[in-house]
């Protein structure tokens, strides 16, 4: 970037000058622009070794102004490095979250109002927006109008709430009393299969449980909760003393996306009198197209319903959306009114600081509210419609090939496979499927990650990002034949 004479003057006790925020700003968009368009001359995977970019920061701080075009200068020769792009079409790893250009403009946006939601007297325009926003998605998910909602970061910390919701629900005075040193409550259990994400593990350690407050149930052939099971589970833990509070079912599990049958998991649970969450983080945006709506069957029934759009809604990250049928009981679990905080319109408003436990809350609406208005929920469709066309068409080579084989079923647009020459022992595949990935990954071309599933080490694809197209996914195919060739 080109180099400023600007130098800031400290004596001036004020902001960056206009004029110079001008000039950087149109360079930096300048900058993202190109970023965007260009992202595949980048690795999608950083090629650093630990400690790279820190040992090329110095390790204080300066104590003197700098040029800011020298900062922005190194982003280029420091950070660019040390970056995994999640914005390349070549990102198949993991669960990707791409950042659309309307979503960037909204972040920018939101950081310069650089206000705080935490009630709504502190931005009624974010409180609204999000209250809006908020019941368009709902709509676009089918949802029914009693699901209320709110934004939270991750969609661990979605679920952490609802958990919290859920154990407030059983009205053991946790908010009073606290749980430790109490005889008066049995322990409680919650209940989600062998595959739901590590998040709901960490909500309910987070919330005081302790993991063997976490019960987890076994799941079919095809990796999805067995309903079954889950009575057995309850009823014995019920026998045992235990107090069953909720279950968690995952519509689109982090391994493999199955999706654990939510109508028969949701009758147990109406039977049982415990709270339902469903994680739907990343697949549940596909509820959104008329011929995956099946994916919610069952979600109506649910206590609460956590739904990414940072995930697959190229919404940047990060932004996790958290329904429930029962916002008192999570207000009742969280509200707490510091004098400082009461305002005038209190009883007429919505004060989001009262659903959580933060106060603090960023303008995270504006994105949501400018990436469906931008593209539409035809456009978002349509993208949608066809990562889950390139991920069958993934799934469908692997199949076609004698020495390679799918390890799960592909609901969605993530295909679990790995590569099977039929002559060696299943230690021996692990490694050479491990080998696989990491030569692949090496190449700088192509990032996919791994899972185990049965204990064997499969690869996973994952098409969710905004800039991938078929000769991306055709492009990774390739490059995983080719060196399987040269490894096996
Ligand atoms: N739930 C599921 C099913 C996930 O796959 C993930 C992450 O991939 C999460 C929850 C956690 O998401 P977050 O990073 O928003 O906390």
């Amino acid at each position: 970037m080109e180099k400023s004479k600007n130098i800031y003057d400290t004596t001036s006790l004020s902001d960056m000058p206009p004029e110079e925020f001008r000039k950087y700003g149109y360079e930096l968009i300048d900058w993202v622009t190109e970023y965007l368009k260009d992202a595949e001359k980048y690795p999608p995977l950083s090629q650093v070794n630990p400690g790279d970019v820190k040992k090329r920061v110095p390790a204080q701080p300066p104590s003197k102004p700098e040029q800011f075009s020298d900062v922005l200068n190194d982003v280029d020769k420091i950070i660019m490095p040390g970056m995994t792009h999640w914005n390349h079409p070549n990102f198949m790893a993991y669960f990707n979250s791409t950042a659309s250009a309307p979503g960037i403009l909204a972040e920018l946006l939101s950081s310069a109002f650089n206000i705080n939601g935490m009630l709504w007297k502190s931005s009624p325009a974010s409180t609204e927006l999000e209250q809006v926003t908020l019941d368009w998605f709902r709509q676009m998910l089918s949802l029914p109008e009693y699901f209320w909602g709110i934004i939270y970061d991750t969609a661990s910390v979605s679920s952490m709430h609802a958990i919290a919701a859920a154990r407030e629900k059983i009205n053991i005075q946790v908010r009073e009393k606290g749980l430790a040193g109490r005889s008066d409550i049995p322990r409680l259990r919650l209940y989600c299969s062998e595959h739901a994400h590590s998040s709901i593990d960490k909500g309910a350690l987070t919330i005081g449980l302790g993991l063997e407050g976490i019960r987890k149930i076994s799941v079919d052939n095809n990796f999805k909760m067995i309903p079954e099971k889950l009575s057995e589970a309850i009823n014995e833990d019920r026998k045992n003393g235990w107090l069953p509070f909720c279950v968690v079912a995952t519509v689109g599990t982090t391994s493999t996306t199955s999706i654990d049958p939510v109508p028969e998991i949701s009758k147990i649970c109406q039977k049982e009198k415990v709270w339902l969450h469903v994680d739907a983080a990343h697949a549940g945006v596909t509820a959104m197209l008329p011929e995956m709506k099946n994916v919610f069957d069952g979600v109506e029934f649910a206590d609460s319903l956590v739904v990414n759009p940072h995930k697959w809604m190229f919404i940047p990250i990060d932004l996790s959306v958290l329904y429930t049928k029962h916002k008192d009981i999570l207000k009742k679990a969280f509200s707490l009114v510091a004098e400082y905080l009461k305002t005038g319109q209190d009883s007429e408003v919505e004060n989001y600081m009262d659903y959580g436990i933060q106060l603090g809350r960023r303008f995270r609406s504006l994105k949501l509210w400018f990436v469906i208005r931008y593209f539409g929920i035809e456009g978002i469709q349509n993208i949608l419609r066809e990562h889950l066309r390139l991920g069958k068409l993934f799934a469908g080579w692997i199949d076609e090939h004698p020495e390679f084989e799918r390890m799960a079923p592909t609901p969605f647009s993530t295909t679990c496979f790995r590569a099977n020459p039929g002559n060696l022992s299943e230690k021996e595949l692990d490694f050479l499927n491990e080998n696989l990935m990491n030569k692949v990954n090496e190449t700088g071309k192509l990032f996919i990650t791994h899972t185990k599933l049965n204990n064997k080490f499969v690869i996973r694809l994952v098409v969710s990002g905004i800039r991938t197209k078929e000769k991306h996914v055709k492009e990774a195919w390739k490059l995983i034949q080719k060196f399987y060739s040269k490894i096996k």
